[in-house]
C-alpha cells in the first residue's frame, strides 16, 4: 500500500478514480455459465480486466484414497494464473501466494456446498486465471460458485464476492490493480446472499473503526451487485439448455 504522493491520480476533485469510476461503481462484471464441455460445470467471468474460467469435476472418487472422508465429501480447490496473465512472466510453479489463494476460495465456498450428501467424494474446482487485474480472488470466487452451481452440486446459498479499499483517504468499491498498488487498503469480502454469512474477509493495509465498517459495508454491496449477475448467468445457461 502506497503513500499520499499519489492520491491526486488515484481519485481527482470532482471523486473520479483513475480508470472514471465513481467511488462505488463496481468495473464492467460479465459471467457465462457452462461454458466447458469436458467439466461437470463451468463459468467464465470478465471482472473488470481480469479474465478468469473455472471448471468443477465431482462429486467423484478420491485419489489419493486417504483423503477421503467417511462422514462427508471434500472440496479441493486450485487458483492457478498462466504465466501471461500479468505483465511480467508468471512462472509456472505454484507460488505461496497462489495456494494461499487457492485456500482462502476453498474456505470461502465450503459454508455453501452441500457436501455431507457426499461421504467419500470429492469435489474440485480449477480456477485459471488468463488475465489478472486487482481482485482475481473475488472474481475467481464469483467464476467458482457459478460453476459448482452449474455442476448440479446441491448448495445451501451462492458465494458472492467483492473488494472494497481505501484509496486517496477515501473508501471506495471494487479496487483495480493501479489502486491496490497504490492505494492505502485492500479489502476482499465474500458472502452467501441469502443467509448474510461472510465467508471471506481479508484486510490487506490500515483502516480505522469507522473506515472498517464503511469498507465492510461497501463490499458486501459490491457482493449483492455479483450476486444478481450471477443468477443472471446460470438463468441463462438454464434457458439455453431447455431451448437445446
Ligand atoms: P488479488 O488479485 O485477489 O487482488 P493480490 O492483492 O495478491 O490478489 O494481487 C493484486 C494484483 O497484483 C493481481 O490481481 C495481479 O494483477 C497482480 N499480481 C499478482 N501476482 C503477480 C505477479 N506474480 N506478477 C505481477 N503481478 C501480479
Amino acid at each position: 500500500m502506497g503513500g499520499r504522493e499519489t492520491d491526486m491520480v488515484l481519485l481527482d476533485a470532482n471523486g473520479i478514480r483513475c480508470d472514471g469510476r465513481r467511488v462505488d461503481e463496481p468495473r464492467r462484471i460479465m459471467i457465462r455459465a457452462g461454458v466447458l464441455h469436458n467439466a461437470n460445470g463451468s463459468a467464465y467471468i470478465e471482472f473488470g480486466d481480469n479474465k478468469i474460467v473455472a471448471g468443477v469435476f465431482g462429486p467423484r472418487d478420491v485419489h489419493p484414497k486417504h483423503q477421503s472422508n467417511a462422514e462427508t465429501g471434500i472440496l479441493r480447490v486450485r487458483y492457478h494464473m498462466q504465466p501471461y496473465s500479468v505483465t511480467e512472466r508468471k512462472r509456472p510453479a505454484p507460488s505461496r501466494r497462489e495456494i494461499e489463494i487457492s485456500k482462502v476460495i476453498k474456505e470461502a465456498l465450503l459454508p455453501a456446498v452441500m457436501l455431507e450428501r457426499f461421504p467419500r467424494t470429492a469435489v474440485d474446482v480449477f480456477v485459471e486465471i488468463l488475465q489478472a487485474d486487482g481482485g482475481s480472488r473475488c472474481a475467481a470466487l464469483d467464476a467458482a460458485a457459478v460453476a459448482l452451481a452449474d455442476a448440479g452440486i446441491p448448495m445451501r446459498d451462492m458465494v458472492s464476492a467483492c473488494a472494497a479499499g481505501k484509496v486517496a483517504d477515501t473508501i471506495v468499491l471494487d479496487i483495480n490493480n493501479e489502486e491496490d498498488q497504490a492505494g492505502q487498503a485492500d479489502m476482499p469480502v465474500a458472502i452467501m446472499p441469502n443467509s448474510g454469512q461472510v465467508t471471506l474477509l481479508q484486510l490487506d493495509g490500515v483502516l480505522t473503526r469507522d473506515e472498517y465498517r464503511k469498507c465492510i459495508e461497501t463490499g458486501i454491496a459490491g457482493c449483492r451487485l455479483v450476486y444478481d449477475i450471477q443468477k443472471r448467468a446460470l438463468a441463462e445457461r438454464h434457458f439455453k439448455g431447455a431451448g437445446q
